[in-house]
């Protein structure tokens, strides 16, 4: 007898559902996760991935105009072709999505393409109106891009339709100045579009290493971004074919397209877990070391948690949960030394504290840095420069942070994070010995 009708029943096949889904199935569990939009989930589908292959194509403009300096023949009419790239990037997606699904399948998970909603601490109600029961239930629904409240909002769009574009815009303002806004104003420039970027402070990227802020906000001055600090909606008025926003401290933008980037909410609303027991903080589910919620039989991970709102953080959340309770393997994420990088032109990278957090925590700290310009922008005769940051305990030489912006930081932290991670100290770095000419052997060549 099988009192349930299934072990584990999953909501939402993003990057952490599939994951936990794909891993707990294997462990032999009876495993179904519902999907109501596209397997994938926000990283594939409109998020991550996507925006990468943008920030690769949009990259091309700069390319092609450095690429003169190094002996090649470039055309003055250059033309981009927007619904060619977005064609591409979109039959990508298919392509993922369809991989996604069949990792499913293979594992002999059972997808059911519908919304599912929490009815009891053992059940789900799927949007065709079946009621299923499972002995445990995982939350992993993501978020959803937040859109400021005032008059003429509905004239805006998010980062999710921006991959739809019928045409890129000629003017374009993007709310915030996070993750999204910073890499979207790249993608927008070097397609040709005239970016502002609008923000309730006057801060760029609150929470990454200060002298890395200034630096994107000059580079991003220097190539005609247009910053509104300190700015707050007042109303969006849509003429025919374009749009005026109206703000607090600044003279109205008249642009063709708005997009908020203003932060991310857990999709909770509407999913039945209060009635079920269990507990939100600010809309996001509360969940312990194990993602267990207030109702022990329903976990939670990725997005929906407000933990740390990254991809390869749900990824290990949902490893983690199906080794824990099927795999006999208990596991629980490290949240420490967590890499992170804004795909912005240029890139920032970082990873552990910045200077000011270090000073906070530990007293005593070494800082060293070096700020350069790449080789090759040096030949392409753009006046770029990069700037990388090592915070030290001042006690013990341990690195606790680092901090990039350049050409392929994220790339470069990648590998360095797994040094800060495993404790080494700037005289390791040092011992070891520079690969040149590259722009990474300024990691062992700080001072
Ligand atoms: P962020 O939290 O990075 O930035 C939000 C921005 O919007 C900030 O500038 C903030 O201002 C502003 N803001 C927040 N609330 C409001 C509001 N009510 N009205 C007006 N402005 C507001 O969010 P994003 O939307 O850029 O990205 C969401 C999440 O997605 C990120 O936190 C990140 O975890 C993830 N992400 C990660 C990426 C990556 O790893 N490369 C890429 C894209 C997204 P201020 O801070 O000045 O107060």
């Amino acid at each position: 007898m099988m009192p349930y009708d299934y072990d584990l029943f999953v909501l939402g096949a993003g990057s952490g559902g599939t994951r936990a889904s794909r891993v707990a199935a294997a462990h032999g569990a009876r495993v179904a996760v519902a999907e109501e939009y596209r397997v994938g989930g926000t990283c594939v589908i409109r998020g991550c991935v996507p925006k990468k292959l943008l920030v690769y194509g949009a990259h091309f403009a700069e390319d092609l105009k450095d690429a003169r300096r190094f002996g090649w023949d470039v055309p003055d009419d250059l033309h981009f072709d927007w619904d060619r790239l977005r064609t591409n990037v979109l039959a990508e997606v298919d392509r993922l999505n369809a991989a996604y699904t069949d990792t499913l399948n293979n594992n002999g998970v059972t997808i059911l393409h519908a919304r599912a909603e929490v009815t009891g601490p053992h059940s789900v109600r799927l949007s065709t109106g079946e009621e299923i029961t499972a002995e445990r239930i995982l939350v992993a629904v993501g978020a959803h891009p937040a859109i400021p409240d005032f008059p003429g909002n509905e004239h805006g769009i998010t980062s999710n339709e921006a991959f739809h574009l019928p045409a890129i815009p000629k003017r374009i303002l993007i709310a915030g100045a996070g993750y999204i806004a910073n890499e979207f104003a790249g993608i927008f420039h070097q397609f040709g579009a005239h970016v502002i970027i609008m923000n309730r402070t006057q801060e760029i990227l609150r929470g990454y290493e200060i002298a890395l802020r200034d630096r994107l906000l000059q580079i991003s001055l220097m190539k005609g971004l247009e910053f509104r600090f300190d700015a707050k909606f007042e109303h969006i008025e849509k003429h025919e074919d374009c749009l005026t926003v109206h703000m607090t401290n600044h003279e109205p933008a008249t642009v063709d397209c708005v997009m908020f980037a203003t932060g991310r909410i857990p999709n909770t609303t509407g999913l039945g877990l209060e009635a079920a027991g269990v507990e939100l903080d600010n809309g996001a589910v509360k969940v312990d070391a194990d993602n267990r919620s207030t109702c022990p039989s329903i976990f939670a991970i990725g997005d929906v948690t407000n933990r740390i709102q990254l991809t390869p953080i749900a990824i290990r959340e949902g490893q983690a949960f199906a080794d824990s309770f099927y795999g006999n393997k208990p596991t629980r994420v490290d949240y420490g030394c967590v890499p992170s990088a804004v795909f912005s032109h240029p890139p920032i990278a970082q990873v552990g504290m910045t200077e000011s957090e270090a000073r906070q925590k530990l007293g005593s700290v070494k800082v060293y840095s070096s700020d350069f310009r790449p080789m090759k922008n040096v030949l392409a005769g753009r006046n770029e420069r990069a700037l990388y940051k090592m915070v030290c305990d001042g006690d013990t030489d341990r690195i606790v942070g680092l901090h990039l912006i350049g050409p392929d930081a994220p790339e470069i932290i990648q590998g360095a994070a797994v040094a800060v991670k495993a404790g080494l100290t700037k005289a390791d770095f040092d011992a070891t010995v520079a690969l040149h000419p590259t722009m990474a052997e300024e990691l062992v060549l700080l001072r």
